[in-house]
């Protein structure tokens, strides 16, 4: 029944989970997750091309010169960027693809995709995200600060959303169903169905008078 596919954007408080969140419905539901490209350094574990593709700054600003890039913005003193090529092929082919971004880029792609789901997703506190972010344990002090200070700059912007989700301790499967829930009940929406809706019209034709 799906036309195009739908691009829903994740955006949260460093620390609310989105990660894992985003990693769980794709392997739940088969969403698309887009693999963004960054100059920040790999954290341990982290792979090229799976958790991002990591890019010199040169290499990077080529990109954005290329326009290789839907969007792409500046967060604690790095370049983040999602690839054009992944996105458009996805949404073409009808599939749900997934922008895990922050927020000047979720505003960049709502002006250029206005169909584009807007989805923030917080710890229940503030005092849990930071307990996140300490335990954590890969960002010094200092940057557990920076993504804080960061947090409250984005909590100003969470009024231009669509939906807010509390992603809550052993509370996974309830996020992720409760985002499922949002998107399964977007694709239902009239605008987004006037193809259907078109070929409903065309089989009454003959019963015009
Ligand atoms: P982290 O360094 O913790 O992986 O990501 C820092 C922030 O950058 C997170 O809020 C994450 O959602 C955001 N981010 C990751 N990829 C992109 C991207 O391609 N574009 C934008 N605008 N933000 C991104």
């Amino acid at each position: 029944m799906s036309e195009r596919g739908t691009l829903v954007v994740i955006s949260g408080f460093s620390g609310a989970g989105k990660g894992t969140v985003s990693k769980a419905l794709v392997e739940k539901y088969g969403y698309r997750l887009s693999v963004s490209a960054t100059t920040r350094q790999p954290r341990e574990g982290e792979e090229d091309g799976r958790e991002y593709y990591f890019k010199s700054e040169d290499d990077f600003l080529k990109l954005i010169d290329y326009n290789g890039f839907i969007e792409y913005a500046r967060y604690v003193d790095h370049y983040y960027g999602t690839p054009r090529k992944f996105v458009e092929d996805e949404l073409a082919a009808g599939n749900v693809v997934i922008l895990e971004i922050e927020v000047q880029g979720a505003m960049k792609i709502k002006e250029q995709y206005p169909d584009a789901i807007l989805l923030f997703i917080t710890a229940p506190s503030i005092e849990v995200l930071k307990q996140r972010l300490i335990g954590r344990g890969t960002e010094s002090p200092d940057v557990v600060d920076k993504r804080m200070r960061r947090a409250a700059q984005e909590a100003e912007s969470i009024d231009q959303y669509e939906f807010i989700v509390s992603n809550e301790e052993g509370k996974l499967e309830e996020c992720m169903d409760k985002i499922h829930a949002i998107i399964e009940s977007e694709s239902c929406r009239i605008t987004r169905q006037n193809a259907f809706i078109d070929s409903l019209k065309e089989g009454l034709d003959s019963y015009r008078q």
